[in-house]
């Protein structure tokens, strides 16, 4: 399961604490309280001890924090321009970037510049990729917990693998249901409206399949729907239960099993409502695709 940074807030100092936290946790002493920079970045410095034949050397870094998972950018050269001065005035050896998301290639060379140079004993990338190794790793739980409380609870982010990102929108208020899934207050609830039939050979239909939050907002959408009928009734899964791997696979197995053996009839919108809570389920359900994949899943839909 892969990890949301945006658990993290970007207006806060929660990314500068984050990164201490994981610094003292790989090992690290913290030398220096978080500094808030005139970009909203945030550097600190850490040391570790290096062994020699003789004596242990301690080795001095300043981390600088940069939390940009929200725009997806990786961090650019023009963003680390004044490293030197800031390598300089605190009197360190090594520069880490501590990144939610990863560092350009331009930003690489620059700092194999000055290293090259001089100007630095040695750089460091500390991007998404390597936090997600080691969070998953023991010991590293507790930050895991404090910082992702999602991730700690097997709570699946959101991947967009369609062309763009599918909500899951009340169908009265517009509140999307799937982004605000975890919080407190979320009770979305996919709604499916039956129509029975008195006679026992005439399969149901179902007419309507809708989203809505459970109470105000679903009482109004069936008093709407329902309006011309008595026959129908209403079923109702939370979207917190069918976002579950298990439960989100067996809910198709059954749509499938309605359809051919039982004879359920679906009004087409009803069926294409179900098609769509498949596909904006999936981005919480599935694990995010390779972009190898992507292209094979491209291909197979041309294909057939
Ligand atoms: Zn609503």
């Amino acid at each position: 399961m892969n990890i949301d940074f945006n658990e993290i807030p970007t207006e806060s100092d929660l990314w500068g604490q984050f990164a201490q936290d994981f610094m003292r946790n790989l090992g690290f002493n913290i030398d220096s309280p978080l500094l808030k920079l005139s970009d909203d970045s945030y550097e600190f410095c850490v040391s570790e001890q290096t062994s020699g034949k003789f004596n242990w050397v301690p080795f001095k870094w300043l981390v600088c924090c940069r939390h940009k998972s929200s725009t997806r950018l990786a961090v650019k050269e023009s963003e680390e321009s004044e490293a030197i001065e800031r390598i300089i005035r605190n009197k360190v050896d090594g520069f880490i970037g501590f990144y939610s998301t990863s560092a350009s290639s331009g930003l690489l060379l620059y700092l194999e510049s000055l290293k090259a140079k001089g100007n630095v004993k040695d750089y460091k990338i500390i991007d998404s990729k390597f936090i997600e190794s080691y969070l998953i790793t023991p010991g590293f739980d507790l930050i895991s917990s404090r910082y992702f409380p999602n991730y700690a609870l097997g709570r699946q982010a959101i991947h967009i693998y369609q062309e763009k990102y599918l909500p899951i929108c009340c169908e009265h208020c517009k509140k999307d249901l799937l982004e605000t899934l975890y919080t407190s207050d979320n009770q979305g609830v996919v709604v499916r409206l039956r129509l029975r039939n008195a006679d026992q050979q005439t399969p149901d239909i179902i007419t309507k399949v809708y989203f809505a939050c459970k109470g105000e907002c679903d009482e109004k959408l069936q008093t709407k729907y329902c309006q011309n009928t008595s026959q129908s009734t209403a079923s109702w899964s939370f979207i917190s239960d069918i976002v579950i791997p298990s439960a989100y696979l067996e809910r198709i197995v059954a749509l499938i099993n309605q359809i051919s053996r039982d004879g359920v009839v679906y009004e087409p919108d009803a069926l294409e409502t179900e098609e769509y809570l498949i596909r904006a389920l999936s981005q919480r359900t599935l694990r995010p695709p390779s972009a190898g994949e992507l292209i094979r899943t491209k291909r197979m839909l041309i294909n057939q």
